[in-house]
């Protein structure tokens, strides 16, 4: 009997596997630790993408939905917010999935370890060709799953990167989590726009996340001017933190990049430049006080909001066989692919099941989490990716080894930017891109071919 492939994650690349296994009528199973799909995107539902539709559902996905009869896809040139993402797409897809034949989709199932039944690490003897096995939580309690293959595509969401510069968390991160938060909250929701008006707030981070918390703080400054911001900066000057990743394209057109600009330099936001967090203090009122590496101190601080980025998860997957790059924890072959030094989120090549490829044969690492802990990944790069691995696992190398990643040649990241700005789909580039005046789709090939 031919065993299941495993696909841990219903977050969009997850479910998008599953839906290629299913139009492969190959058996398939889903966990997912949230409890429901796309429960990472839900996190950060009131953002809103700076990728169209047409960008944002999986081809395999699209079929199968439209072969429904019940679905309605949504305008191709709309920008959805995270929460439209899984209410229109994710959630349907995620129900027509579990009620395949073929597949389940199981919620509330935590995955806590992967290997090769019987046979861990260390042993070599007839491992690929045992079958995998993986243990989850859920409400069945303790399960082993027997798979034929693993495809990984539980995202970095639940790792971000802490506050402390060294990489783990400060002195007192910790013991203040309740004045800490990581990820862009939603200042429209008043409880959270209550927690940080009119309070002092260290925002730490210089990416895409942290300009829209400065501008969400900005909004809230308008009505309560008593607001003010500390953005902690690891670097010597604001510099190019305007730019994510192109910063000429990004500070001359990318809407959420003028608008951040224009938040800090509101006299709302002191900029705090190399400034590496050591520690979180508590001072004698109550309030707190942030200590660098080289002895700067940041007083008087309400809130903290951290905007560092995420990295991958590793910790249920010691037994089994990775080639990771030491500093991303990417793929070793897509490291220079994905590299932030080297390329902005509209660059990176389509790629699929070879340079995904493991030393443990059958195991792939996708979507969000194939970068490791580069910010540039795009969901239309993870569906050509989970094409090709799921054509690989059904051995139609011919398919697997195709391109079929269409990228606009205009860029892909010409939208929104801001998030939760209805009025923010313009012309102008978004994280990284320029403008999208007339998308031309062209093929791009994949390295080495
Ligand atoms: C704020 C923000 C805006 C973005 N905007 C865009 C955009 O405009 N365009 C674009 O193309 N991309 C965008 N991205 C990047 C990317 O497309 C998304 O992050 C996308 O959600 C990644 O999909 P994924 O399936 O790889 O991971 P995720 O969406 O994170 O899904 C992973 C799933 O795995 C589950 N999971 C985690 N660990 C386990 C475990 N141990 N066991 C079981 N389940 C587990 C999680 O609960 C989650 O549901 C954005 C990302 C962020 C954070």
């Amino acid at each position: 009997m031919q065993l299941p492939v495993i696909i841990i994650g219903a977050g969009p690349i997850g479910l998008a596997a599953a839906a290629n296994a299913a139009e492969r009528d190959m058996d398939f199973i889903v966990v997912e630790a949230g409890g429901d799909a796309g429960a990472a995107v839900g996190e950060w539902g009131h953002v809103r993408l700076f990728s169209s539709w047409l960008e944002l559902i999986d081809p395999a996905a699209r079929r199968l939905l439209e072969a429904t009869g019940t679905w309605t896809a949504p305008d191709d040139s709309d920008y959805p917010t995270g929460s439209e993402w899984r209410e229109a797409y994710l959630q349907p897809l995620a129900n027509l999935l579990n009620s395949s034949t073929n597949g389940s989709v199981h919620y509330n199932t935590q995955v806590t370890g992967v290997s090769r039944a019987g046979r861990d690490l260390l042993v070599d003897s007839g491992r690929e060709n045992d079958p995998f096995a993986v243990h989850v939580h859920g409400p069945e309690g303790h399960q082993r799953l027997l798979g034929s293959a693993v495809v990984d595509a539980s995202g970095t969401w639940t790792s971000p990167n802490p506050l402390g510069a060294d990489g783990y968390p400060a002195r007192g991160e910790r013991e203040h989590a309740d004045r800490i938060s990581y990820g862009i909250p939603d200042f429209t929701d008043t409880a959270v726009a209550a927690r940080y008006a009119g309070k002092h707030v260290a925002v730490a981070g210089k990416g895409a996340s942290a300009q829209g918390v400065l501008i969400g703080l900005a909004q809230l400054a308008e009505q309560d001017p008593a607001t003010r911001v500390s953005w902690l900066l690891r670097r010597p000057s604001v510099g190019d933190a305007f730019g994510g990743g192109d910063n000429d394209q990004l500070e001359q057109r990318g809407k959420l990049g003028q608008d951040a600009k224009a938040a800090a330099s509101s006299g709302l936001v002191t900029n705090v430049t190399q400034f590496r967090t050591e520690s979180v203090n508590l001072q004698d009122d109550g309030r707190l006080a942030l200590g660098s590496t080289d002895g700067q101190q940041v007083s008087d601080v309400d809130e903290i909001i951290v905007v560092t980025g995420f990295r991958p998860d590793f910790s249920f997957l010691s037994e089994v066989r990775l080639d990771l790059d030491p500093a991303l924890g990417s793929a070793r072959f897509l490291a220079e692919l994905v590299h932030p030094d080297h390329h902005s989120c509209g660059d990176v090549p389509g790629h699929g099941y070879q340079e995904l490829a493991q030393p443990e044969p059958g195991f792939y690492v996708v979507g969000m989490k194939s970068y490791g802990r580069a910010p540039s990944f795009l969901a239309m790069t993870g569906f050509e990716q989970i094409r090709s691995v799921i054509a690989a696992l059904a051995g139609d190398l011919e398919a697997a080894g195709r391109m079929e990643l269409v990228l606009p040649d205009t860029g892909v990241c010409n939208g929104a930017g801001a998030f939760d700005a209805p009025d923010a789909v313009a012309s102008t580039g978004g994280c990284c891109g320029a403008p999208a005046s007339e998308p031309e789709l062209i093929s791009l090939g994949r390295p080495g071919q």
